[in-house]
């Protein structure tokens, strides 16, 4: 648990630096997104009481096993939803995300809106751009962003940015820079980018957001069949 309390004091304190050392508009702030998927509710725990009050995890499903207890508890906290969404999961998901920062479907779009409706909870959305037009990723390809965009403000969705994860193994600045001039040129303010290898770079592209699950709770097993 003090590793745990070490690494987020590391990032916190590079995330400061890099905040500063960034080039124009440098009072937009970075938030640290704890990625605590497939780690167990005490690594939450423990950067919790350490003052991280961010999170995020990429199932619905482990999200809601293990932070509805804590929000039970009385627990304040962030919770961001950075995988997948299916459209099954969106009652679930609205109920219990703060921010959703995989929008990249208009049949989402439709679900989600009558789900915030009928719950009277809007999380924010951000809408997930392919921007290494991997076919195997999910996301909107980034020549399509603009018009998706504007459909989801047309339905009265809150849509305040714009995330994206970068091919593996492949130089993630030309993409963090792509992405960035995307979500300036539609005044979208919040950029989710950067992990655990890259979000000291992110930050020099602006982001708002970075998500580091490694850095800051150690490796993951592979779990194989695990859903
Ligand atoms: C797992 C995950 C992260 C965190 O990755 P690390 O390399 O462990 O920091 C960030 N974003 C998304 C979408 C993820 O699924």
């Amino acid at each position: 648990m003090t590793v745990i309390i070490d690494n987020l004091r590391t990032i916190l304190s590079e995330i400061e630096t890099a905040v500063m050392q960034k080039q124009g508009s440098a009072s937009d702030l970075t938030t640290l997104i704890a990625v605590s998927k497939t780690k167990p509710v005490d690594d939450v725990l423990a950067a919790w009481q350490a003052g991280q009050k961010h999170f995020g995890e990429n199932k619905v499903q482990e999200a809601k096993q293990k932070f509805l207890p804590l929000r039970e508890r009385g627990l304040a906290l962030t919770l961001h939803l950075i995988g997948p969404l299916q459209t099954n999961k969106a009652a679930d998901a609205v109920g219990l995300f703060d921010v959703i920062h995989s929008l990249d479907r208009l049949k989402l779009a439709a679900v989600l809106q009558k789900e915030m409706q009928k719950q009277q909870r809007y999380p924010t959305l951000l809408v997930q751009v392919n921007i290494g037009r991997e076919p195997q990723k999910a996301g909107v390809l980034p020549e399509n962003v603009p018009a998706f965009v504007e459909s989801c403000l047309e339905m009265g969705l809150p849509i305040k940015g714009l995330m994206c994860i970068p091919p593996v193994n492949a130089d993630p600045e030309p993409h963090f820079s792509a992405v960035a001039n995307l979500a300036n040129k539609l005044n979208l303010p919040e950029l989710s980018m950067g992990m655990s290898k890259d979000y000291k770079l992110a930050i020099q592209y602006h982001a708002t957001y970075v998500r580091v699950g490694t850095a800051l709770f150690g490796g993951r097993e592979l779990l194989i069949g695990k859903g």
